[in-house]
């Protein structure tokens, strides 16, 4: 056997395996990609076979026609299958479609024998389609990436070489002389075209996945540094890109859910903000049935978006959730204007980038939540140690003042002749007591921060205390009622305690700007006194319940101008009964009322010497009745605010 026979051979049989392939395919999946990658094949092996019967049998006549009609079908659907890769202007298609028609008809009418250039028309026609489809795909090769790229690549080459085999046929037949070498060369370059094609538009899985490779690599590699990007645009762009380059896609979009908004968000091409709440958007159809889901033709399975998908040139899609264990974050969808661009095992690998993804988003997420626990964990010590040390600083100067105020006003109440100054010195002596007991707050806070809080604790009797204060407080429009029996005796650090029931009366009585009656209660159990306070006020919105002890909070329902205050009295509160080893909760609904409960140990539970037992405050007891309850977080107060 010559070279020229083997090389021969082993061409035919590489396209009889490459149209084997491509048939099963097409027979197993019968796209149009697929089916017009069979016909191409089936079409020149129908040519080769012809020649070969030709060249052994010496009968031509019938064949011929056959034969030509095949040739004259390849640049045909060599055009299709572009356009199922990469769309073709339908001029194009339709001049193609005309030409083949043509053709056929010619190759059945004109009588046999052809003259020469009846012969090359076929081959002429394909040339000039085979050069335009190289030009084509190496373009298309420029604007894709990864896989894609590589298959446009390849498609490019495989034209190339097609192009040049006719040419070389061509010259065969003019020049008659032509050489064994020349036929040899025609024949691998064949080969080498059919190879070229078989990759590009049939590529099997296990290429497909080393094309994709170097660019999937290239993402992981960059993955762990994904998350110091300066913020979560940066970081999407780049999820998008390497996703986009790992599957060969035109391109992807990450949508990021908007908890606060309930919707997905995404971001287009060009930068722009893009939602849609439509339930059919395929990419918010995989985040809401959190799967992987795609479409080759998505205008067609999704025509009520079809306008959206045709505007971004969207065809295919393939779309995977974005989620950390139950929590949803949003959803990955990457996409090409043509479907045969993916493959069936494509839509794993996207759900594998968007496992990566949901990765770097949460390690972003973290690192943000860090940087602002830190932010806020200085704000509040700056805050801490500025108001401490203004509040040092102003207390002596205000005593001062508020003793001279106090005297000049006894002195002028004592001449007959003073009136019309008694008002004004009564409100300086007024609200010089307000900022006296806001720098006494300032002062609490500091001191409950640093544990010492309470003073020496001695025996009081928690129901004489309490109608101590209510008769102190009470006034026509906020009566203070006091519901109690026989006295409640225990150790505690007397001033203190009775901190807590002014300043819980006197909340009851500031937030209930109607007037209405306050009631206090005082019982006891085996080892505890109860102290509670109800109103009939504006009450506590269910969310603030949980942060009412903590400082600085202060009620969403509250406006600051209407209710003066600095949210600092509850948290001191707390601190005084938690010192003493009690609890202190809460009861509220808007509109109804409140209720504020204390519980107090009546022996203090280690030594006498409280000031030094703070160690462990007692875990809130949860309470079970009424409406909304809440009882503070034992965490430190140190975490507050
Ligand atoms: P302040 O009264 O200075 O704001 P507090 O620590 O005493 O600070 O109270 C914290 C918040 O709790 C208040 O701002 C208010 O929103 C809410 N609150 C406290 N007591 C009552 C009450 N009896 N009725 C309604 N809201 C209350």
């Amino acid at each position: 056997m010559s070279a020229d026979d083997f090389v021969w051979l082993v061409t035919q049989a590489v396209f009889v395996a490459v149209f084997l392939d491509v048939s099963v395919k097409a027979v197993r999946q019968p796209r149009q990609a697929s089916i017009d990658i069979a016909l191409f094949f089936g079409a020149i092996l129908a040519v080769i076979a012809i020649s070969d019967i030709e060249r052994l049998t010496g009968i031509a006549a019938n064949l011929q026609t056959v034969s030509y009609v095949a040739l004259s079908a390849l640049p045909y659907l060599a055009l299709r299958i572009t356009d199922d890769l990469a769309a073709q202007q339908p001029w194009l298609m339709r001049l193609a479609s005309g030409v083949l028609t043509v053709l056929i008809v010619a190759a059945v009418l004109v009588p046999q024998p052809w003259p020469l250039w009846f012969q090359l028309l076929p081959v002429l026609w394909f040339v000039i389609i085979g050069g335009h489809v190289t030009l084509e795909f190496l373009r298309r090769a420029d604007r894709t990436s990864g896989v894609t790229a590589r298959r446009m690549r390849a498609a490019a080459v495989g034209s190339a070489l097609v192009g040049l085999v006719f040419v070389l046929a061509v010259v065969g037949v003019m020049l008659p002389v032509t050489t064994v070498a020349v036929s040899v060369l025609n024949r691998v370059l064949a080969l080498a075209a059919g190879i070229a094609y078989f990759l590009a538009f049939a590529p099997p899985s296990v290429l497909r996945r080393a094309w994709q490779e170097p660019e999937l690599r290239a993402f992981l590699g960059r993955a762990a540094s994904l998350p110091r990007l300066p913020d979560i645009a940066a970081i999407r762009k780049e999820l998008e890109a390497g996703a986009a380059a790992a599957t060969g896609a035109t391109a992807a979009s990450i949508g990021l859910w908007d908890a606060r908004r309930e919707r997905l968000v995404y971001v287009t091409h060009s930068g722009e903000l893009f939602e849609s709440e439509s339930p059919s958007l395929i990419g918010n159809r995989a985040f809401n049935e959190q799967r992987r889901l795609f479409s080759g033709n998505a205008a067609r399975d999704d025509p009520d978006n079809a306008e959206v998908y045709r505007s971004r040139e969207v065809g295919t899609v393939l779309a995977a959730p974005i989620s950390a264990g139950d929590k949803r974050i949003g959803v990955l969808t990457v996409y090409a204007s043509r479907a045969p661009i993916f493959a069936d095992d494509d839509l794993r690998l996207v759900q594998l980038l968007a496992d990566q993804a949901a990765v770097i988003l949460e390690s972003r997420a973290l690192i943000d939540e860090a940087s602002r626990v830190q932010a806020r964990e200085e704000a509040t010590r700056l805050k801490d140690d500025f108001l401490s040390a203004a509040a040092h600083d102003l207390r002596s100067p205000l005593t001062t003042l508020l003793l001279h105020a106090e005297m000049m006003k006894r002195g002028i109440s004592s001449r007959p002749d003073a009136p019309p100054e008694e008002r004004r010195i009564d409100a300086i002596v007024r609200e010089g007591n307000r900022l006296k007991s806001l720098v006494g707050d300032f002062l609490d806070a500091a001191r409950a921060e640093r544990g010492n809080l309470l003073g020496r604790l001695e025996r009081v009797d928690l129901v004489g205390l309490v109608r101590e204060s209510a008769d102190r407080l009470s006034t026509t429009r906020h009566p203070v009622r006091v519901e109690a029996d026989d006295p409640v005796i225990g150790q505690f650090a007397a001033d203190r305690v009775r901190q807590v029931v002014d300043n819980l009366i006197e909340n009851a009585i500031k937030y209930s700007p109607d007037g209405g009656e306050v009631v206090a209660r005082v019982r006891t159990d085996a080892a505890e006194g109860h102290i509670e306070v109800s109103d009939a006020g504006i009450g506590i919105p269910a969310d603030d319940l949980a942060h009412l002890f903590d400082r600085f909070h202060r009620g969403t329902n509250v406006d600051d101008r209407r209710f003066q205050g600095l949210g600092l009295g509850l948290y001191i509160c707390r601190a005084i009964v938690e010192d003493h080893g009690g609890r202190i909760s809460a009861e509220s609904t808007v509109g109804v009322g409140s209720t504020f409960r204390v519980a107090l140990p009546l022996e203090p539970a280690e030594p006498a010497t409280a000031e030094v037992d703070r160690a462990a405050p007692e875990p809130a007891e949860p309470a079970v009745e009424g409406p909304v309850v809440m009882a503070p977080d034992p965490a430190p107060r140190a975490a507050d605010a």
